[in-house]
């Protein structure tokens, strides 16, 4: 098969990108490399995906309608991938013009090359941030008047309506896929986890904002990958026009302490915690209601995180890693 994957110097893109050219198809990567954080992580991940001759990464902004459009057209993809935006859900008001450009004109552009390119599924990324800080217990997809807290969430609820609306009618079918705080080596600096690691082997302070006993449903970042490859086949079984979103997590929510512990223990270091005030646009706890994605592929996100974190641990004091972690925490705001 031939996919698409739209953010592929990105952590999950680049994971992805992996993962379905292990598996012998072969994949065409686009990526701006913006500067949200480091683009010399993007880069690097882009050289490690270099001795996998079926994979290639072209350097094109989403913004660039014209630029997919011939990408599309010269290329019979049987579906994309989009996984490209503008993530986190701290960005300042007067930086809300970056969500606006990748989350929805990108977005817009890169569907709308789809439909013209008939490529026949179209999954992209969506957030557990869709949920707001909903009463119930754990997040349904089935979930009425969805209310995001964050402008980043706003965006990502826009793009689920907007897909649907496209796909009506249409001969395409699209999935939205809603991650659940996605971690794993080769992670985005701006993640907790990440932070905490770094603090941990560089000896630094941890900033922590509001409590440690927030919770989050933890997804590792090859549970991930394996379940998005295997929601694109049991989408071909949809008719055309067909639209849906699916939870990508596995209903084990964990508070940052329990984090913390297992960080510390297999760091054998003890973090230094700053304790400040909780960002406006973090929401009270993410836990992913499960049963709808293991009725679509028959199973769900298993590993849990004393044995997710030690993989990124043993990454991050990897070479080439570990001198250069704490510059690449820093480049975020
Ligand atoms: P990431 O920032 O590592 O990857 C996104 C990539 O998209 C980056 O490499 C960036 O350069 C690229 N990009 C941004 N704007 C672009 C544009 N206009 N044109 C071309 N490329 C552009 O983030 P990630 O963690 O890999 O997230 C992948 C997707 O999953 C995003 O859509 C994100 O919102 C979503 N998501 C991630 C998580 C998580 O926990 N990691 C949780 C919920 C949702």
């Amino acid at each position: 098969m031939r996919y698409l994957v739209t953010g592929a110097a990105g952590f999950i893109g680049f994971h992805l990108a992996t993962a379905l050219a292990s598996e012998g198809h072969d994949v065409t990567g686009v990526d701006s490399f913006t500067d949200y954080y480091a683009p010399e992580l993007k880069r690097l991940r882009v050289r490690n995906l270099a001795h996998l001759s079926n994979v290639k990464i072209q350097e094109t902004d989403l913004c660039d309608k014209s630029a997919l459009l011939s990408l599309v057209n010269q290329n019979q993809f049987d579906a994309v991938f989009h996984l490209a935006a503008q993530p986190g859900v701290r960005l300042k008001p007067h930086q809300y013009s970056r969500y606006n450009e990748s989350n929805l004109t990108g977005f817009l552009n890169i569907l709308e090359a789809t439909l013209e390119g008939e490529i026949k599924n179209f999954l992209y990324a969506s957030s557990s941030s869709v949920y707001g800080n909903s009463l119930s217990v754990s997040h349904c997809e089935t979930e009425s008047g969805l209310r995001p807290i964050s402008y980043y969430g706003t965006t990502k609820l826009a793009n689920e309506m907007l897909a649907s609306k496209f796909a009506l009618n249409s001969n395409i079918r699209v999935r939205g896929l809603r991650f659940f705080t996605v971690y794993g080596p080769w992670g985005r600096p701006d993640m907790a986890y990440l932070r905490l690691i770094s603090s941990c082997l560089n000896g630094k302070g941890f900033n922590l904002f509001g409590s440690s006993e927030t919770l989050r449903d933890f997804t590792y970042v090859a549970d991930v990958v394996k379940m998005v490859s295997d929601l694109n086949l049991e989408l071909l079984n949809h008719e055309f026009g067909f639209s849906d979103v699916v939870n990508i997590g596995g209903g084990q929510p964990e508070t940052l302490t329990t984090m913390m512990k297992i960080i510390e223990n297999e760091t054998a270091r003890e973090l230094k915690i700053n304790k400040l005030d909780k960002n406006v646009n973090d929401v009270n706890k993410t836990f992913a209601d499960s049963r709808y994605l293991e009725s679509l592929i028959g199973t769900k996100p298993l590993t849990t995180i004393s044995a997710g974190l030690p993989e990124v641990i043993k990454w991050a004091k990897s070479p080439g890693v570990l001198e250069n972690l704490e510059s690449w925490i820093n480049s975020v705001d």
